[in-house]
């Protein structure tokens, strides 16, 4: 593998591809943050020498044989929506070929909020299934936490949320189990009773 341009790399069951490296936001945990490490993450390091064409994306998929793995995910070193229309062509060109492997992305939810327009109907017939990042239970502490470069990013992220799943069979939001258990029920009533996603307390990964 080419040093400094690792686009898909395998973890537990699941292939991940790493699109870019741009963030909107700056959150305290991001393991960018890890330089200990060398910004390594599952022992491969992510930071890309540059961001891959659509092509390049697409033939590092196609270079592992998909038929090992349950889903191919899109997330990698930064927020992946910035690529929306790459990655979209990249499933289409997938799909055309007829490949069926699950396809999940994990983001920060503020998708649409950084391009300025609805994203979601984009996501229709190429994804099952999307991963957003609650984090906490009120916006103070969410930009607190993230450093969202736009103001209203949790707000925007709640209504990516809800909006997602117009177009998306499985849509779940996330927080992570070192927050306090208040926060942890208070974060499972926002997304079950407020946006009606699936919830998951999944553990930290340190690096
Ligand atoms: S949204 Fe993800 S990539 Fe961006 S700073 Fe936060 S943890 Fe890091």
């Amino acid at each position: 593998m080419e040093k400094g341009f690792t686009i898909t790399y395998e973890y537990g069951d699941n292939l991940y591809v790493n699109p870019t490296n741009r963030c909107n936001f700056n959150c305290e945990f991001c393991l960018r943050h890890n330089q200990g490490s060398g910004g390594s993450i599952y022992t491969h390091n992510l930071w890309l020498k540059r961001e891959p064409t659509k092509e390049e994306i697409l033939a590092s998929i196609e270079s592992h044989d998909l038929s090992k793995y349950k889903q191919l995910v899109f997330v990698g070193f930064g927020e992946p929506s910035y690529r929306i229309e790459d990655i979209c062509w990249v499933i289409d060109q997938m799909k055309a070929k007829g490949e069926k492997i699950y396809t999940r992305m994990d983001t920060n939810g503020t998708g649409s909020l950084l391009h300025g327009r609805d994203i979601c109907p984009e996501f229709a017939g190429r994804f099952d299934m999307v991963s957003i990042s609650l984090n906490t239970d009120t916006a103070e502490k969410y930009d607190a936490l993230c450093h969202p470069v736009q103001e209203g990013a949790y707000e925007a992220m709640k209504a990516f949320a809800k909006e997602i799943q117009k177009y998306v069979p499985t849509v779940m939001m996330t927080v992570v189990d070192t927050i306090p258990k208040e926060e942890i029920e208070n974060c499972r009533k926002i997304c079950e009773d407020e946006i009606g996603a699936v919830y998951r307390v999944r553990e930290y990964i340190e690096d």
